[in-house]
Parts: structure tokens; sequence; C-alpha cells
């Protein structure tokens, strides 16, 4: 079975874009080859030697963002809090953990979504599900949920800018991150957080100002590696076209290299064996996430991991579980379990939004915020008791002060204030901040 650029053409394919115009697919495909990638061999290779070492517990990896990017938000402001909203996260848990975190965007391509229909009907219409804006787009018409080759340009196109705007304000050390006065700890005062949890949280964002106003301190000798902030991208890798448009090789180096992003991810849905799916990603040189759910057969996880990861190689595979608050206990055991028996390395992250998605009563798609703590609680649990560890969390969120979660300050009725989200529901800053200071509890421990 040897493997090539379109091996998983041959193979059977979930989630199979219903292109109507193969000859556009190909001259998007052709363009795309030639255009230059977004990111480079040396961050992928960089990201998989923070991997190697999150394996051995030397750094904990913090993976979040959208659940669907979308065009439109490619916006400053709305790139600037979601950057925002992640390092101040990295650093609450690189204060908790004492050792680095990895940061790592569900952003700069995170366009494109598995669905669980294919089609949507509405009042006796039925149309082609929207899949992303790196295939269709949501509007309820025809034209718009056709799928278009040349949204893969638009959507490349995307990926650049807030990439770009990305790689300018982490270079510039982004001074949100430095100046404590730019959080918002408002969360802290809420009547409905107990005593014993707010008064730990001050201390700690005090602790945290001090360690920063230190830092800014050591002034201009240290500025460079203080200021300079490490960030990756990441998105599942939906569409192959166009994934394997920017896979190549590059001159020095062995393999192909994805280089839409740093890490791509095989989702719940896409992660058969023999699909087109794993076929891709088993040729390619990058970190590759998997996610996995509570039905997932852990002699079928380890079949898929050797297939992905035949040498065992140190920091290529991270293992997403998504299990949900109700069946992480029994699922999360037996599949660490047989995992660590038969030796496979991997990076273990716990993915608490995708089990826990429930709808409201006028059918509004929403997630507790006590059911994700506690899908993390218990995964820490199990891998203690497994003899294995947390090390990572993944996270759908963003920056701006939507209303789609439940929990953390909002309840069911405030769902309609500001539900943003073209897919699922995603943690508000304050609510991922919460977030960020509650499993920082649980890591200094
Ligand atoms: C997602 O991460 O948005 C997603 C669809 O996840 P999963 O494949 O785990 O359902
Ligand atoms: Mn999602």
């Amino acid at each position: 079975m040897s493997w090539h650029i379109d091996s998983w053409k041959d193979r059977p394919h979930a989630q199979e874009i219903a292109y109507d115009d193969a000859d556009s697919v190909q001259s998007v495909v052709s363009k795309l080859r030639q255009l230059p990638p977004l990111v480079t061999s040396w961050e992928v290779e960089r990201l998989k030697q923070h991997i190697a070492e999150a394996q051995e517990g030397k750094r904990f990896l913090l993976q979040g963002g959208d659940c669907a990017e979308t065009l439109a938000d490619c916006q400053p402001g709305i790139i600037t809090n979601k950057l925002k909203i992640l390092l101040q996260m990295s650093l609450v848990l690189v204060h908790a953990a004492k050792k680095p975190v990895v940061r790592v965007g569900r952003l700069a391509g995170q366009y494109a979504k598995p669905r669980s229909k294919a089609t949507e009907e509405r009042d006796g219409l039925s149309l082609p599900s929207y899949f992303g804006d790196l295939v269709n787009r949501p509007e309820f018409t025809a034209e718009a949920r056709r799928a278009d080759p040349r949204a893969m340009l638009d959507a490349y196109g995307h990926s650049a800018l807030t990439l770009n705007f990305v790689r300018s304000l982490s270079a510039g050390g982004f001074a949100d991150l430095h100046h404590p006065e730019y959080w918002d700890l408002a969360f802290l005062s809420r009547a409905d957080l107990p005593l014993a949890l707010r008064e730990e949280y001050i201390q700690t964002s005090h602790r945290l100002s001090e360690a920063l106003r230190f830092m800014e301190a050591l002034g201009e000798t240290t500025v460079d590696e203080l200021t300079r902030v490490e960030f990756f991208t990441s998105h599942e890798g939906l569409n192959l076209h166009y994934e394997s448009a920017q896979t190549r090789r590059v001159p020095r180096r062995e393999g192909h290299y994805l280089l839409t992003t740093h890490l791509p991810w095989i989702g719940e849905r896409t992660r058969e064996i023999d699909g087109a799916h794993v076929e891709f990603f088993r040729g390619i040189q990058n970190v590759v996430g998997v996610k996995l759910g509570p039905k997932v057969d852990p002699k079928d996880a380890i079949r898929l991991f050797s297939r992905l990861n035949p040498e065992n190689e140190a920091g290529k595979l991270v293992a997403i579980t998504r299990m949900g608050a109700a069946h992480v206990q029994q699922s999360l055991a037996p599949l660490v379990d047989a995992v660590r028996n038969a030796g496979i390395r991997v990076l273990w992250v716990c993915d608490p939004m995708h089990g826990n998605t429930k709808s409201t009563n006028s059918g509004l798609k929403t997630r507790s915020f006590d059911d994700i703590l506690f899908e993390i609680e218990q995964s820490f649990a199990v891998h203690h008791d497994s003899g294995t560890f947390l090390g990572g969390v993944h996270f759908e969120l963003t920056g701006d002060d939507v209303t789609e979660c439940i929990g953390g300050g909002l309840t069911e009725e405030d769902l309609d204030k500001n539900y943003a989200s073209v897919c699922d529901p995603r943690l508000n800053y304050r609510q991922a901040l919460e977030m960020a200071f509650r499993v920082g509890q649980w890591m200094g421990k």
C-alpha cells in the first residue's frame, strides 16, 4: 500500500464534498499547489518537538478557537480578542502547572465542518448542509449551499491574512498579555462563585500580576525571549482537495509536509482506518490530532495510531478525547489503559466540548459550563488512576462577549442575547478565563 499525494482518492470517503464541477476543482487545486505555503516545515518540526516534550510531561497543550471560523470574522478586533484569550489562558496555566504551555489556535483555516446530515430541510425545501466557508455558505439558498471550489481560494487567502496579523501581534509581544490591567477579571466578583474559589482566584491573579510586572521590569535585555509569543495553528483536515494541494516536499527534508497549518486533526466522523482521511494523514510529517468519542473501541484506536505513526515517533500523535461528562469515566479508562499497554506514544488531550452538546427547548445548541468542567476533572482523575497523565485541553471559545454556553455567569434565558456561532456553542471571554483558572487549580495540585 504505497502512499502518494492522491492515494486517498481510492479510499471510501466519509463526509465527501459533493463538488459538481471536477474541472474547477482541478484548476483551484493547481493554483493552490503554486501558491506559497501558509506555514513552514521548520515550524511544523518545532511543534513536533514541543509535543514530544509534552508527551514526557514537560509541557502542556492549550488548543482553542471557534467551532467554525468564518471569512466574515476575519477582522482585527475579533482576531485580537481570540489571541488575547488564548494567551491569557496560557499564562494562567503556566503559572499553575509551572511548565511551558504550547499554544495552538483553532484558527487561520478552521473553515471546514463535518455534518451529521448531508442535507438540511426547511419549510419543505431540502438543500445541502453548510459545510463551512471552505466549502459553501450558511445562507439557506441553493446558490449559497452549492459546494463552490473557489471557496478554497478565499479560505486560503483569509487564512493567510489571519496568520499574517497573528504573527505580527505575536512578534511584537502583544501588550494585552503583559499588562494585567488589560485583563477582564469581572468573573471574580460574580455572586454565584463560591467564596473559597473567589479568594483563591483573587490570590492567583495577584501573583500572576506580580510575575508579569517582574517580567516587564526585566526590560530590554531579555525582551526578545519574554515578549515574543510562540503560537501555532490547527484545523480539522476535512477537505482533502484543499489539504493535499498544499502538501509538498521541501528542500533538505524527508517526506511530505502539509503546510496549510501546523497541526491538522482528523475528526470523529472521518477516522475510519481504511478511509480517505486516515490514508492521507498517514503520509505527512506533521503532528496529527485524532478525535476520539465514547464509542471508540480501544483496539481500533490502537490500529489507527499504528497506521498513522508506524514508527511510534515521539511528538507525532495527539489523542483528543471527547467522551462527554456522562461517559468519560466508563469510556476513557479502557482506552487509556489499552494504549499505554501497547506502548504507543500519544499526547492525551481532553476536548470537553463535543461530548457535551445539548439542545434547548427552543432548539439552540448549547453546552453547560459544569459538564465541561466535570469532563476535564474526570479526565485528570482517569489518567492519574491509569498511571498516565492529561497533557492538554481543547476548547471551542471566542474572545468576544457571546452567549452560547450556559453557566459561568450565563443562564438559558441569556442565550438569545448574543448567540453568534454558525456551528457549535463556544465559551465567551469570561467563561474561558474562568475555565483556565479552574483547570489551573487542578493542575497545581
Ligand atoms: C469539532 O472539533 O468542531 C468537531 C466537529 O469535533 P468532533 O470531530 O470531535 O465531533
Ligand atoms: Mn465543533
